[in-house]
C-alpha cells in the first residue's frame, strides 16, 4: 500500500486508512483508531469507578479535536 501521512499522529504509515470517530470523515491510521477507541472506553470506565482520568490522555484528544474542527 501506498505511503500516507496520518493527520493525528503525523507519521508516516502504510496501513490501511480508517473513519476517525471524532468527526466522522478524517481518515486516520489504525493505531490511532484503536487509540481513539480505547480513549472512549478509558472514559467510560473512569466514569463508572469515579477515576480521575490522566490530563495527558485528555490534552493529547483534545489537541486532535481542535485540528478535526479546523480542517472542518
Ligand atoms: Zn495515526
Amino acid at each position: 500500500m501506498k505511503e500516507w501521512k496520518c493527520p493525528k499522529c503525523k507519521k508516516i504509515v502504510t496501513c490501511f486508512p480508517g473513519t476517525s470517530r471524532r468527526d466522522n470523515k478524517s481518515k486516520i491510521c489504525s493505531e490511532c483508531c484503536t487509540d481513539e477507541a480505547i480513549f472512549d472506553f478509558q472514559v467510560a470506565l473512569a466514569k463508572q469507578k469515579k477515576k480521575i482520568f490522566p490530563q495527558n490522555f485528555i490534552d493529547l484528544e483534545r489537541e486532535w479535536l481542535i485540528e478535526v474542527d479546523t480542517n472542518g
